[in-house]
């Protein structure tokens, strides 16, 4: 199965990550983990150029084409083989994230982003794809704790609630895709839910 997990800043993604691929691993499943942007040599790359502080505006187009470049190489020769190879394969983010960052962080029409899924993936799509929740002011403080929010620009609590917003859209309009998980209760709290929603997709 190809699953993605997405989320704003500081809802815990890394750690989480972990222990879904060591839930799995315990399960007997195959697990490859990868992310986005990157994921290969060359989408890696890109990565590095979308993400490193910037002088220069960059056209919107251009952060969306590069976006879906990356995608295109990372599904043809990282996600596809894998799941051909009978493994599971979990991103860290995928094209969920393009709507929820460059549509409603960025203003990018959705409908351009659409153009770009059909014609970079065709019928692609997750699985699953579980969607780590918190209110903003949550993920903000754990974010500027480890003082990652300078990272990408200055983004402000207005960008990462319209980044929540879209991401919640999306989960009501394709209710059998998502799965839910309350981010903002502690850690062992959090695993817990995943634990069951990972047995609940794994019995299927
Ligand atoms: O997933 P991760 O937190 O490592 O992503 C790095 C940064 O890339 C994030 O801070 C996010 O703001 C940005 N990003 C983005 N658009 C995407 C995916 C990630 O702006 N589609």
């Amino acid at each position: 199965l190809f699953i993605t997990v997405e989320g704003a800043e500081g809802v815990g993604k890394s750690t989480n990550i972990a222990f879904i691929r060591s839930t799995l691993e315990s399960m007997g499943i195959e697990v490859v983990v990868t992310r986005e942007p990157g994921g290969t040599e060359m989408a890696e790359e890109i990565r590095e150029v979308l993400l490193k502080n910037r002088t220069e505006m960059v056209a919107e187009s251009a952060e969306l084409l590069l976006m879906f470049a990356a995608r295109a190489q990372h599904i043809e020769s990282l996600i596809k083989p894998a799941l051909v190879a009978g493994k599971w394969v979990i991103s860290d983010r995928f094209t969920d994230a393009t709507y929820a960052y460059q549509g409603g962080g960025r203003g990018v029409a959705f409908e351009k982003i659409g153009i770009l899924e059909t014609f970079v993936q065709d019928d692609f799509r997750p699985d699953k794809t579980i969607l780590l929740d918190a209110p903003v002011e949550i993920g903000m403080a754990r974010a500027h704790k480890r003082g990652e929010l300078d990272r990408f620009e200055n983004e402000k609590s207005a960008f990462f609630e319209r980044v929540r917003n879209v991401y919640l859209d999306r989960m009501k309009k394709d209710p059998q895709r998502f799965e839910l998980i309350d981010a903002s209760k502690d850690l062992e709290t959090v695993q817990l839910q995943l634990k069951r929603v990972i047995e609940g997709i794994v019995e299927v």
